[in-house]
């Protein structure tokens, strides 16, 4: 008999679980009240680097002149715009939608929870089903974080959410927050020609990234007019006749036309009846699990946000298909555990941040001997044809084996390049491996080369 494998959720984990375990001969059914692709799809990566490539288009046609071209300030045409973002989200809707119904996989539009340890319940337009499960998979996510100091209101006080597009283009944006989602808005909204103000708690943008990858950001926010104001923690917003007022707890006060929070997110652990199954969550609400994804009761599996584990799409997406391969049983054969330390992440902000694996600071916080070696993009002939050459390539690794124990880059197109490093973190490879490659020139990937030599 096959394996009757229920999921709640249809993101990125839960879309990769149903692929997979029914390639593998499961019996999959998929429970999900909005939109298959998820948060993913709908809210967060797709509409904001839809939005972020139309930025970076009209900052390219500001440089322009540079390259031989008559310069143009480019217009944001708003409307086309949100087409174009609904456009795509459509297209990847229906392929992911088409690729599981491909597979066999049964999706379900309602809302699901837990009436037992082997029973889910769906809520529908129509009314309500009860699911018998041999495994089930929570995949619920995670939705923007709201303080209790603030209220957000749609028009001048955002959330994430709120922002794809905004209700009308802001034109003074003040952002709160300065992790990875807050930088991004502030890129998106002032390549749009928003002025923006960034309320940074700490002394550093990016506070967990490298200080020279950050720096390198500041200088980059601080160069387009962007206001940083550092060591501030917002504590208030209030709506004055023309805009918002964001009151911070020293006393400083950041005005603008619209505010964005831009502070985190809380995992969608309520309401699923975990009770009902004895599945337990921490503190914060996540579900905590094993090196399978298995929470404290064997046979139920959290993955993506809602696992409290890196929220990334991408960890959401290999946590789903790792999933599948321990449920179908094929983790007994050939099976690399997923390393959350090689994940390699980026920052779509101009110029692009990417980096994967041990991070400059941290060997040294744990005393590890590493060589770092560095390739600025100002040598690379390509990033002069591209009329683009800040930032630069850093590459860590062992210094008595050669082994590559990670790296960042900084510039055009580094979240493709860190893909390079990346395979090398995964597979072990060595500096002189990347170094061996023969590369095409002339191309950014050079400076791989370079960096690594
Ligand atoms: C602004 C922003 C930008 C981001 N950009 C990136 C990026 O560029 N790259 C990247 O890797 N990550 C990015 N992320 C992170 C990424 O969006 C998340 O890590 C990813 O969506 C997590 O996937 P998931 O499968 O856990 O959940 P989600 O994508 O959140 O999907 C969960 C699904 O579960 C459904 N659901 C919830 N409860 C129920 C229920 N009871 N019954 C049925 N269905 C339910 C929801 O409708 C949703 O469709 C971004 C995040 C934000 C906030």
């Amino acid at each position: 008999m096959s394996v009757r494998v229920v999921i709640v959720g249809g993101g990125p984990a839960g879309n990769q679980a149903a692929t997979h375990a029914a390639r593998l001969g499961g019996e999959v059914t998929l429970v999900e009240r909005e939109i298959v692709g998820g948060a993913a799809h709908l809210w967060d990566c797709i509409p904001s680097k839809t939005m972020i490539a139309t930025g970076g288009a009209r900052s390219f046609a500001a440089r322009a002149h540079a390259m031989g071209l008559f310069p143009r300030e480019a217009e944001v045409d708003g409307v086309a715009l949100v087409q174009r973002v609904a456009e795509i989200e459509e297209r990847i809707n229906r392929s992911i939608t088409e690729l599981l119904t491909s597979q066999g996989v049964r999706i379900i539009k309602g809302t699901g929870r837990l009436k037992g340890p082997r029973e889910v319940v769906v809520e529908t337009e129509t009314g309500v089903e009860e699911l018998a499960a041999d495994t089930i998979v929570l995949s619920t996510g995670s939705r923007p974080r709201i303080p209790d100091w603030c209220e957000p209101d749609g028009e001048r006080v955002l959330t994430t959410r709120q922002a794809y597009p905004p209700p009308e283009f802001p034109e003074h944006l003040v952002v709160i927050g300065s992790g990875v989602t807050g930088v991004e808005f502030v890129h998106m909204f002032s390549s749009f020609g928003a002025e923006v103000t960034l309320v940074v708690s700490r002394q550093q943008v990016l506070p967990l990234k490298d200080a020279e990858v950050a720096g390198a950001l500041e200088d980059d926010f601080i160069r387009r007019g962007v206001a940083l104001l550092k060591g501030a923690r917002a504590v208030g917003i209030d709506r004055t006749a023309d805009g918002v007022a964001v009151r911070c707890d020293d006393g400083r006060v950041a005005r603008g036309s619209h505010a964005l929070l831009c502070i985190g997110s809380v995992p969608n652990s309520e309401g699923l009846s975990l009770e009902a199954a004895g599945v337990e969550v921490d503190d914060a609400g996540y579900v905590p699990v094993n090196q399978h994804c298995q929470s404290n009761v064997a046979h139920i599996y959290a993955a993506g946000d809602l696992s409290g584990k890196l929220p990334l799409s991408s960890v959401a997406a290999m946590q789903g298909r790792k999933i599948a391969e321990h449920v179908m049983g094929l983790h007994t054969r050939e099976h690399r555990h997923l390393d959350y330390e090689k994940a390699a992440s980026a920052i779509f902000t101009e110029p692009e941040i990417a980096d994967v694996g041990l991070a400059e600071a941290d060997a040294f916080a744990l005393g590890r001997k590493i060589r770092v070696t560095k390739m600025p993009f100002a040598a690379s002939a390509k990033a002069l044809i591209n009329s683009d050459p800040r930032g630069f390539v850093k590459i860590l690794s062992d210094p008595a084996t050669g082994v590559v124990l990670g790296g960042s880059i900084v510039g055009r197109h580094a979240a493709e390049l860190i893909s390079v490093i990346a395979l090398a973190v995964t597979c072990n490879l060595k500096v002189t491996d990347i170094v061996d490659s023969l590369l095409v020139h002339p191309t950014l990937s050079e400076a791989l080369a370079d960096a690594a030599e």
